[in-house]
């Protein structure tokens, strides 16, 4: 056969060589023991949790040695595209702070390693393919879609492997009149790559998560270019990051049933493989079953990356869950070192489980208390005020009308060893700080138990006549004593709870009824500090509001 001739029957546009081709991407010049890395997602229109757990990877991997983290387009199946879907790939890499170092952008391409987009790419796939032509190590098949059903069929009859293989590969050894008969008559073609694997044989293969592993060599001939002159994932895969230098490929464990397909491109075309990093599949527990599945689509609005903008989930804390998912020991890590940013812990792919990672939506809002916990109050104020711009405009407009005065209350209780924990998520600052805002106050003038509304009464009256915004809490609480004692309530709560008959209640009880007629409700942060960042006058007018409400 002449398979100089055959490749120039099928490809005759293609003039350019491997070699050219090579000389366009030349090696990178990296640091020793850089890593390159990359995000190769389609353009579906739907970027899930599964894409973030990935890109962290890749991210870190290439940031903390020194190399590269690019973003290369695989839009390779156009039936799976939607208009708009790079953009929202592009829109949310860039909403989780994972900055790509090369690659497309909404502008185009960035970096020397491009076209980045797939879909841009076909004359370099198909001058590999022709050269593979020309060795013989890939033909043409004519095969239509009923014939390779007929063939799966006896396939399954026979209780024989599926697929393009031994007498079913009924293309691979066809003469070169057939192939031309076929061409004459435009029949639609694919171009298939020759193997020459058996399944009798091993190959070992070292995964960075999956651990040293056996796999069965590839004994299909898959097809490594479509009958519209668009590679395959495999095809594309292999030359891509073959020429972009890639060194680790970090893509879900969907991808090892065809890694020694992978792994057989790669020596065909006399390239060195990179390494691979196998992720193990997002699981969760059934709320109604008990049971382990992985996350669904239809079932499971976390699955969507766009779940945690809308609900307001603070980014730096889904990162920090991821990696509380991806490394086991990350957590130790975080306690020990409760100040350091979450990209000084040294992340190995040797400490992510080979298993299901378990998500747990629980545990990603106690992360994010703490994450929030530890940011300075103009921080929280900035994502609240981002958020609510987007999501709640009535409260973003409340929020930022004095932004010393919401940050003043956002400031209570940080810093220090404690720091308070009450927001997981920004859509949770509303409830949190409510009634900071006449136009949010609905007071709920429920009294403590043990205080009658004649007393309460007493009390704001009393409160009313000594309330001094700088007081200090310890002088406000100085105060409360004095009016307890006044009122039969005792001062000292160790007192009362010895001798609970001689009193009406405690300093506590007393205090409560002026946090319910300031806040409107039994649970606000240190009501001295509200006190003093409300101002006298409202704060007189609420004690004011509430007397007259009981
Ligand atoms: N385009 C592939 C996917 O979306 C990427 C797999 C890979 O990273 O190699 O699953």
């Amino acid at each position: 056969m002449d398979y100089k001739h055959l490749a120039e029957l099928l490809l005759p546009h293609i003039h350019t060589t491997p070699e050219e081709i090579e000389a366009r991407y030349p090696k990178r010049e990296l640091p020793e023991g850089a890593k390159v890395t990359r995000m190769g997602p389609s353009p579906t229109g739907f970027m899930h949790l599964g894409n973030l757990y990935g890109a962290l990877v890749d991210e870190r991997l290439a940031h903390q040695s020194g190399g590269v983290f690019y973003l290369r387009i695989e839009d390779t199946d156009k039936k799976r595209e939607v208009e708009g879907g790079v953009q929202t790939i592009i829109e949310a890499f860039s909403s989780f702070c994972l900055p790509f170092d090369e690659g497309a952008t909404l502008e185009g391409d960035n970096g020397a390693y491009g076209p980045y987009r797939q879909s841009q790419r076909a004359e370099i796939y198909q001058t590999f393919v022709k050269s593979l032509i020309e060795r013989g190590m890939a033909y043409p098949c004519f095969c239509t879609e009923e014939e390779l059903a007929a063939a799966h069929a006896e396939q399954e009859k026979n209780k024989e492997n599926f697929g393009y293989y031994g007498k079913y590969a009924v293309w691979r050894d066809r003469p070169m009149e057939d192939i031309e008969a076929e061409l004459k008559k435009g029949t639609p073609y694919v171009v298939r790559f020759r193997s020459e694997g058996s399944i009798e044989n091993k190959i070992r293969h070292e995964d960075l998560v999956k651990g040293k592993m056996e796999v069965t060599e590839n004994d299909q001939d898959v097809v490594i270019l479509k009958s519209d002159g668009i590679p395959t994932y495999h095809f594309a895969h292999v030359v891509d990051d073959h020429l972009m230098g890639t060194t680790v490929v970090v893509r879900g464990e969907e991808w090892l049933a065809t890694l020694p397909v992978h792994l057989q491109l790669f020596r065909a075309m006399g390239w060195k493989a990179p390494k691979y990093a196998h992720t193990a599949q997002l699981m969760k527990l059934d709320p109604e079953t008990g049971g382990k599945r992985k996350l669904s689509k239809r079932k499971d609005p976390e699955l969507a990356l766009t779940f945690y903008e809308q609900q307001g989930y603070p980014v730096p804390a889904v990162l920090e869950y991821l990696m509380t998912l991806l490394n086991s020991n990350f957590e130790e890590w975080r306690r020990a070192n409760p100040d350091l940013p979450m990209n000084d812990f040294p992340f190995s792919t040797k400490k992510m489980s080979g298993s299901g990672a378990l998500f747990d939506i629980e545990k990603l809002h106690d992360v994010s208390k703490n994450v929030i916990s530890r940011m300075s109050a103009d921080t929280v104020y900035d994502y609240i005020a981002a958020w609510s711009e987007q999501n709640d405009k009535p409260f973003h407009d409340l929020l930022t009308r004095d932004p010393a005065f919401s940050k003043a209350y956002l400031a209570i209780g940080r810093g220090g060893k404690k720091p308070r924990k009450d927001l997981a998520l920004w859509s949770d600052a509303k409830g949190y700080m409510d009634f900071m805002f006449d136009e949010l106050f609905q007071p709920d003038y429920t009294m403590p138990e043990r205080v009658s509304a004649e007393d309460a009464k007493a009390i704001l009256a009393d409160f009313a006549g000594v309330f001094c915004e700088t007081d200090t809490p310890d002088e406000f609480f100085e105060k409360m004593k004095q009016i307890a004692d006044k009122h039969g309530y005792a001062s000292d709560t160790k007192a009362y709870k010895a001798n609970p008959e001689q009193y009406k209640g405690a300093v506590g009880d007393v205090s409560m009824v002026v946090r319910v007629a300031v806040a409107g409700r039994q649970n606000a942060p240190d009501l001295q500090t509200v006190m003093g960042i409300l101002g006298r006058d409202k704060v007189l007018e609420r004690l004011d509001r509430c007397a007259k409400a009981l």
